[in-house]
């Protein structure tokens, strides 16, 4: 196939913090670099937050949160800035695609078609809700008027992970800032990038001083002293579930400051053989390696009916041979790097699990070429519930299936998983389909697709998958208080 290498022009130039609206060094003047996941070489260094730098944007939210511009804005007018920054992410969507691309190792081409524009439309719905958050008037017993106010919960801190950088910042930041929270967030340390170019954008729509401030840096030095912040008033993370317990201990330990969650997951898809075959292996395929497979609500245990198991194995592993993996910027790239050294680490340790519990390597396994973090697209069959690869999240490209034999055992064997993400089905057979829904502890339930996002549409997780929704009106709900107002007539 004929390459088709675009050379990315992109240039680097928020690389600090943003505190208050300006870009200023760390406190401690310390930086870390940010690699380049396809070759392992440094892009840029970037300013290094730390406890007294969270110290600082927290004081800058408090202030923005109680007096100042953004506290007398009309509503309205918060929604017209969010949607000045939508408009200024699609002016700028090539560069940033190509930000991603460069910092996190995803396609290009699929930044372009995917992370962008629902990055786009998650800040335009939410600018949509500005100014419609709506109380109720109560009725209560005796002379009295009763009414709600649903008001910003205050100062929030947030904390995003790597694997859709740009997409995880507004599905924090939309919700926030059409509340009127203020913000104080730290992305991910693999991925700082394309977070610090947004913020130049949040300057350029005009949003007021300390309305959202920006703190590259680590976990347990920058997001942990967000976390234990007296001062903040709420706390919003996605990343993996040990984490999430440290964050919710932090809050119980400090001032209960409210915890949203959205962690890990071991999502089942479920196979039916009255399924559409060729959609099924199509849509099994792309709900585990999508992003490199390192997506949280991945469906990472595929789960195929005994009677089209041999066909759909088949069918699987010459659609995973076919996947292209190499440079994110050839628009023929299917599949880029894993994100850092760490996280190929960590897959290629699964897959040695699984060979050793005796899973059947039917393609792949392998590291691809000799610099930055490929592995190839693998599929491990004859999988069983008990081993590691069946029941911890893997966040790579391997796939799992395993053989059932009917509904009441896959539903099962499907809950009996501390996550509770997602989950899907595949059948043509509406009552199974439905008695599936139904039946799955799951946040999210696809039947005859996969991964199919909306901002209107809430995502989070059942058990150890989280706590709260994001997304939609639902996720308006961890960003405000209910206030009760009762008037004596
Ligand atoms: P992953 O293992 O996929 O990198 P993590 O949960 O470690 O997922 O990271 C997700 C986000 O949480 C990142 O921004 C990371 O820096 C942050 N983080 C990691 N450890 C902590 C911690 N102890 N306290 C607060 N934030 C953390």
């Amino acid at each position: 196939m004929a390459t088709a290498v675009l050379e990315p022009t992109v240039k680097i130039s928020a690389t600090k913090l943003l505190i208050n609206n300006k870009w200023v060094e760390a406190a401690s003047g310390k930086s870390f670099p940010t690699l380049n996941p396809a070759t392992g070489e440094v892009i840029t260094q970037v300013a290094e937050a730390d406890a007294a730098d969270v110290d600082k944007a927290v004081a800058a939210a408090r202030a923005a949160f109680e007096k100042g511009a953004w506290k007398k804005m009309p509503s309205s007018q918060r929604g017209l800035l969010m949607n000045r920054l939508a408009d200024l992410i699609e002016k700028h969507a090539d560069e940033l695609a190509q930000l991603e691309a460069l910092d996190n190792g995803k396609p290009y081409s699929v930044a372009r078609a995917a992370d962008l524009p629902l990055t786009i439309a998650c800040y335009r719905y939410y600018a949509g809700w500005a100014d419609k958050l709506q109380g109720k008037t109560i009725p209560v017993s005796g002379r009295y008027f009763t009414y709600t106010k649903h008001e910003p919960v205050g100062v929030v801190g947030q904390i995003i992970p790597w694997n859709f950088p740009l997409l995880m910042q507004a599905w924090k930041l939309g919700p926030a800032l059409a509340t009127g929270c203020t913000v104080v967030m730290k992305p991910a340390e693999q991925t700082p990038l394309s977070a610090l170019r947004v913020g130049e954008l949040i300057l350029e729509a005009g949003f007021p001083e300390g309305v959202v401030n920006l703190l590259p840096g680590y976990g347990p030095t920058a997001g942990a002293a967000i976390a234990r912040h007296m001062d903040v008033d709420k706390v919003a993370f996605t990343g993996s579930t040990e984490v999430g317990h440290l964050i919710m201990r932090a809050a119980a330990d400090t001032n209960l400051k409210r915890v949203t969650l959205e962690l890990g997951g071991k999502s089942p898809n479920i196979i039916f053989s009255d399924a559409d075959m060729e959609k099924a292996v199509e849509g099994a395929h792309f709900a585990l390696f999508f992003n490199q497979g390192q997506c949280c609500c991945a469906g990472s245990r595929t789960f195929v009916e005994e009677k089209c198991y041999d066909e759909f194995v088949e069918r699987s592993v010459a659609r995973a041979k076919k996947r292209i993996v190499g440079n994110p910027f050839d628009k023929n790239t299917e599949q880029g790097p894993q994100v850092d050294q760490e996280q190929f680490n960590k897959v290629m340790g699964y897959i040695e699990s699984g060979k050793q519990d005796k899973a059947k390597l039917v393609a792949g396994g392998n590291r691809v070429g000799d610099k930055g973090y490929f592995i190839e697209p693998t599929v491990f069959a004859d999988v069983q519930d008990n081993m590691k690869i069946a029941q911890e999240e893997i966040f790579g490209p391997v796939m799992s299936i395993l053989k059932f034999k009917d509904l009441g055992e896959v539903v099962e064997r499907a809950n009996k998983n501390m996550y509770g993400l997602a989950a899907a089905v595949w059948t043509q057979d509406i009552t199974k389909a439905h008695a599936i829904a139904d039946s799955v502890r799951a946040g999210t339930v696809w039947v005859n697709c996969y991964d199919v996002f909306d901002a209107a549409a809430p995502f989070g997780g059942f058990k150890q998958s989280g706590i709260g929704r994001e997304l939609g009106e639902y996720g308006l709900a961890n960003y405000t208080e209910v206030k009760t107002v009762t008037v004596k007539l």
